[in-house]
């Protein structure tokens, strides 16, 4: 899994990976903006980085399964002010999702993956939606 570091996340992530009998058979690559850094990093080296931690878990691991989550908030991506509604903000996590799970399968064909965002509400809910 390949997720935002954002310390919010954490009980998201487990309740999940434990829901998905995931817990303790996932490696987690926990990183800044999670999908923004393979669909449009600020540098190349962003991207290599994540592609590299794949490759890792491929070899070491055998992982035939991906899942790519992005969340809403993200100050990765400027937090939620920087969209002027959610539905704007929702379609660019969406669209790097996307853009990010196409990447991978260009390189790993094999690979199943699985997009998610971790949609936060004003209560602080967060719901996981597929994408
Ligand atoms: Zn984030």
């Amino acid at each position: 899994m390949i997720h935002c570091m954002d310390f919010r996340l954490g009980g998201t992530v487990k309740r999940y990976l434990e829901e998905n009998n995931l817990l303790d058979d996932c490696d987690i690559v926990s990183v800044a903006g999670a999908a923004k850094n393979i669909a449009a990093p600020e540098h190349e080296s962003e991207r290599e980085f994540i592609m590299k931690q794949i490759e890792t878990s491929k070899r070491l691991h055998g992982i035939t399964d991906l899942i790519l989550k992005n969340h809403t908030d993200c100050g990765a991506y400027g937090g939620r002010n920087a969209f002027s509604s959610r539905d704007e903000e929702r379609k660019k996590h969406s669209d790097h999702l996307m853009k990010a799970a196409e990447i991978v399968k260009g390189k790993y064909p094999e690979l199943r993956v699985r997009t998610l965002l971790a949609d936060t509400e004003d209560s602080g809910k967060i719901n996981i939606l597929p994408l």
